[in-house]
């Protein structure tokens, strides 16, 4: 079966891929990936991303924005750069920024206001915004909640929450990105059990390789390392969880991407 789908969250700036990048790509187009929103989240990746993204035009996208992780990081500097690059047209989504307070990578101050400066720029520029939360549900929704009316559109990345802030995200609007974190069967059952709870104009789906690969991928790569061309084991797994054909899935997350990111 050949699918048109979108993975709309690959770091394909990491380092990881340095080596085969153009492989990598060739084996997502074969996989029926056809296109893939590239994930900045640092000064550095926000430039190679945007660079990468150019290189292969109505194929690669990238979003720019500062990690929570590096948040402490966030300047003068960032800031002017995220703002040049939401001016390309491949850069289609501000982000990935939030809240991560799992490891408070960077003290939660300097993370609430990396944030917040992020949002601004995505109400000033009207992009929608690709956002991280872990471990700090509270303070996410209370930030969001307050700049959604300004902003277009809104996604929470990865989403390995439980089914209550499923509920409340899903009430706020906000679409849901689901990783290969559900094909994990320990610790992404709970996900098995809840992703129906999306609904089918609110659904999205990543890879966020190289991170996170699938667990229903057999043979298991030995560098284990994630890549585009295995969303399609995120599409199957999350097919079957919400009782909905594999067609079905694609079709709605191909439109659900395009729509988000306003693709061309
Ligand atoms: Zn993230």
């Amino acid at each position: 079966m050949t699918y048109s789908l979108i993975d709309t969250g690959a770091n394909l700036a990491h380092d990881s891929f340095d080596e085969d990048r153009a492989d990598v790509l060739q084996r997502a187009k074969a996989a029926g990936v056809t296109k893939i929103v590239i994930t900045g989240s640092s000064d550095s990746s926000n430039q190679e991303a945007a660079k990468l993204a150019e290189l292969h035009p109505r194929i690669l996208y990238s979003t720019a924005g500062v990690h929570p992780h590096h948040a402490s990081d966030y300047s003068e500097t960032s800031d002017a750069l995220i703002r040049e690059l939401v001016q390309k047209d491949v850069v289609v989504a501000v982000g990935e920024c939030g809240l991560d307070y799992f490891r408070n990578f960077s003290p939660r101050d300097a993370q609430l206001d990396a944030f917040r400066r992020q949002l601004e720029i995505a109400k000033d520029c009207g992009l929608p915004v690709f956002l991280h939360q872990r471990d700090a549900h509270d303070d996410f929704v209370e930030i969001v909640e307050s700049a959604l009316p300004d902003l277009s559109r809104a996604v929470a990345h990865c989403f390995t929450g439980e089914g209550e802030s499923l509920h409340e995200y899903v009430a706020m609007g906000l679409y849901i990105g689901i990783t290969g974190w559900i094909c994990d069967e320990r610790r992404g059952q709970h996900l098995h059990d809840i992703v129906a709870v999306i609904p089918d104009d609110r659904l999205l789906i990543e890879t966020d390789a190289p991170y996170l690969l699938p667990r229903t991928i057999q043979p298991r790569p030995k560098s284990r390392r994630n890549e585009p061309a295995f969303l399609v084991e995120v599409l199957k797994t999350v097919a079957e969880a919400r009782e909905q054909s594999i067609e079905h899935v694609a079709r709605i997350t191909t439109e659900n991407a395009v729509r988000f990111f306003a693709l061309q």
